[in-house]
């Protein structure tokens, strides 16, 4: 059937897309990022003293899904490709354990970035051109959303208008691959916090960023509704001078006002770097800030500031499994009541950075 326009396209996924979207936008919970390449979670083996074998990295991941009551924070789990497809130490496939608690199992489908020609070490993001099928393959085996990393950095000139629409316009493309299979695209372009500027800059550069990813996603016709945004937090740069808790929170809540649509259901930040208890202080400030409206769900897709203390708690260790578990439902706690706007804005804690961080 055409619509007004008569354009004749209609995604035969819609309902689902948007009851998705909005169960992982549930105020109150948010999602775990545990879709780490096979050659990042090494690195977070290598820093407990493990080998990067399917056994450990299987075992790092059932530490976190099988911690009791993880269902009350976390709606939803990114998965790499290994663990979409992989069965816990008893036998049940990850999926179906995920499932079990009603969160939603998710697959990361990018495969990196590539240096953007024509640029000064600018980068695209890799992977558009078997996605439809992939997204297909994945949907067949239980995932309902995927995630995109597209990496953007501040400084130098960048980014530069080329990186700006290049990453857009790839964002908007595998959204829409997405969703014409079933997945609920998590649109992630990602600013690196390395640099030395201040706040202000990342503000000014999120805002052109995300106003690009949003005219990007409606020329590509992607159904907003069905869709979330996994943006950077507007912080100053890592090297740069440091803004304090509140004034992080309001240019935050304040260059999403500006540039997301309100028909978006929620906003799923990514940590970037920051220690757990900074990542959580931050999504608190934002969600209590008074006088900016907020149409989304403000919440949380971390990695690093859901992992960090689980990690180093367990130690890989069997008799250890149970405190690892214990340390990931602190983080998962506070972290889903920051979404609320409740907990405390003293920002603490270990810097999780690293300089050009790659998933
Ligand atoms: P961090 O929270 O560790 O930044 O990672 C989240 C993520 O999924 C990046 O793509």
């Amino acid at each position: 059937m055409a619509n007004v326009l008569g354009n004749t396209f209609e995604n035969k996924y819609a309902a689902e897309l948007i009851a998705t979207a909005k169960a992982i936008a549930t105020p109150g919970k948010g999602i775990l990022a545990a879709d780490e390449s096979t050659g990042t979670i090494g690195k977070r083996l290598s820093s407990i003293g493990m080998p990067n074998e399917e056994v450990h990295r299987r075992e790092l991941r059932e530490m976190l899904f099988t911690s009791p009551g993880i269902e009350n924070y976390i709606s939803g789990v990114i998965l790499y490709e290994e663990t979409l497809y992989q069965n816990s130490s008893d036998g049940t496939p990850f999926v179906k354990m995920l499932q079990s608690k009603n969160i939603i199992p998710g697959i990361k489908v990018d495969k990196g970035v590539v240096p953007l020609a024509g640029t000064d070490g600018e980068t695209e993001t890799q992977g558009i051109d078997d996605l439809g099928k992939r997204c297909a393959k994945y949907y067949e085996q239980g995932a309902r959303f995927a995630k995109w990393r597209a990496v953007l950095k501040i400084g130098n000139g960048c980014p530069s208008e080329l990186s700006i629409h290049q990453n857009a316009y790839t964002l908007a493309r595998y959204a829409v691959l997405c969703q014409e299979n079933g997945l609920v695209p998590i649109v992630e372009p990602e600013i690196l916090s390395d640099g030395t500027h201040g706040i202000d800059v990342c503000a000014a550069v999120t805002e052109r960023v995300l106003a690009a990813c949003y005219k990007a996603l409606a020329d590509m016709h992607v159904l907003l509704e069905g869709t979330l945004l996994k943006p950077n937090m507007v912080l100053s740069g890592a090297e740069g001078p440091k803004a304090d808790v509140t004034t992080a929170g309001y240019l935050t809540a304040r260059t999403l006002t500006r540039t997301v649509p309100a028909a978006v259901p929620g906003i799923m930040f990514l940590s970037g770097g920051q220690s757990e208890e900074e990542a959580t202080a931050h999504l608190a400030a934002m969600n209590m800030i008074e006088g900016v409206k907020k149409p989304w769900t403000l919440s949380f897709s971390f990695g690093r500031a859901l992992q960090a203390s689980a990690l180093k708690a367990w130690g890989g260790k069997k008799e250890n499994f149970k405190a690892g578990q214990e340390a990931f439902l602190v983080r998962a706690k506070a972290n889903s009541e920051a979404t609320l706007g409740k907990g405390d804005l003293t920002a603490t804690g270990e810097s999780l950075y690293v300089k050009d961080y790659k998933y």
